[in-house]
């Protein structure tokens, strides 16, 4: 039998290999089975009063159980984990913290606007008790018309959720980081950095004296990171470009980055740039495809365009949306509704 060939580094399935990727930083890995994902990183964070870790997986037992399997690995007792980061409010990051925080009464620190959703389709605060019911409801999205599907994060959380009751808890963040913010962790002191775009409450940390950025899913080393239309920010890829430009300008001091999928990677600003031509370059084929059709076309029709057939859906319209708003908030296209479905066409 031939070995499966990975070729993008957050594709491959979780190893229980624990790697030292700076000072007083291990990297371990937790199992998560999602579309283009096979592992989400969990480091460990060393220090006089024990341990912090970043994105604790998923909810249930799997991840809970490959928690315990690294911390005995590393030889830390559950009990000295005293911190917990979630980096952002996906369920693949934030999943096993609140059963962490329930065992240990480990702290929880976000970017301070974390909250569990950002689709203004959900209400405020969600009770995850009742979300987990099969009548969660889902109103039509921003660009007109139903949904197709829910989005598969949040599928994930709902299978999560009712399987796993127990297990599974809503982090309640007890420390809220804001911009500029200082916390001690692995020796260090840790600057937080607020970098909306692929969530609107994502955060970065960046240890000026390792030179080590956390990033979260804002920056990954081989895939680009899915930008959500669904979102109170009327420009969120604007957003993300900002925060792209916000992490790049660090430069040179930043030496080494540790994504929550994929590889440490050393030169930031680059892959930051790159990221942006990414989505540069799906900016220009909507252009193209606005100017060579020269008809309204839904955003469904757009993403057709920019999407490959077993990528649409939902979260591909949802992305596509967010592009067609900022060439509208630049001026460039425009849109009409009919029959209460939104269609774009170059403004002129
Ligand atoms: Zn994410
Ligand atoms: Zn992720």
């Amino acid at each position: 039998m031939s070995e499966k060939v990975y070729t993008k580094q957050e594709q491959v399935p979780a190893t229980t290999e624990i790697m030292e990727v700076a000072p007083n930083i291990l990297r371990t890995q937790l199992p998560i089975d999602m579309p283009g994902l096979g592992h989400v990183n969990m480091y460990v964070l060393e220090d006089s009063r024990g341990v912090a870790v970043v994105d604790p997986g998923l909810p249930g037992k799997a991840t809970w159980r490959a928690i315990n399997n690294r911390l005995a690995e590393i030889g830390v007792p559950l009990k000295r984990v005293h911190s917990i980061i979630v980096t952002h409010s996906h369920p693949d990051h934030f999943g096993g913290a609140g059963r962490l925080r329930a065992e240990t009464g480990a702290d929880i620190i976000t970017h301070e606007s974390f909250r569990m959703f950002f689709d203004p389709t959900e209400p405020d605060d969600v009770d995850v008790e009742t979300a987990a019911t099969p009548h969660v409801p889902f109103g039509d999205t921003p660009w007109g018309g139903p949904g197709h599907s829910l989005p598969w994060r949040r599928k994930m959380y709902y299978k999560g959720s009712s399987r796993f009751p127990t297990l599974f808890r809503a982090p309640k963040p007890t420390i809220r980081l804001a911009e500029g913010g200082r916390i001690s962790l692995a020796g260090r002191e840790w600057m937080a950095i607020h970098t909306p775009g692929h969530t609107e409450d994502h955060l970065c940390l960046f240890d000026p004296e390792a030179g080590v950025m956390l990033c979260g899913d804002h920056v990954l080393p081989t895939i680009t990171p899915h930008i959500s239309g669904m979102t109170k920010n009327a420009d969120p890829l604007k957003g993300f470009f900002d925060s792209l430009d916000k992490v790049g300008a660090f430069g040179s001091q930043v030496k080494v980055s540790l994504p929550a999928h994929g590889m440490p990677f050393a030169n930031l600003a680059l892959r930051c740039d790159q990221i942006k031509e990414h989505h540069m370059g799906r900016l220009e084929k909507l252009r193209v495809v606005a100017s060579e059709l020269d008809k309204p076309l839904t955003v469904t029709e757009y993403s057709g365009h920019l999407f490959s057939p077993r990528a649409q859906g939902t979260m591909a319209d949802s992305e596509t949306y967010a592009h067609l708003e900022h060439l509208r908030i630049a001026g460039e296209f425009d849109y009409t509704v009919r029959e209460g479905i939104r269609e774009y066409i170059r403004a002129n």
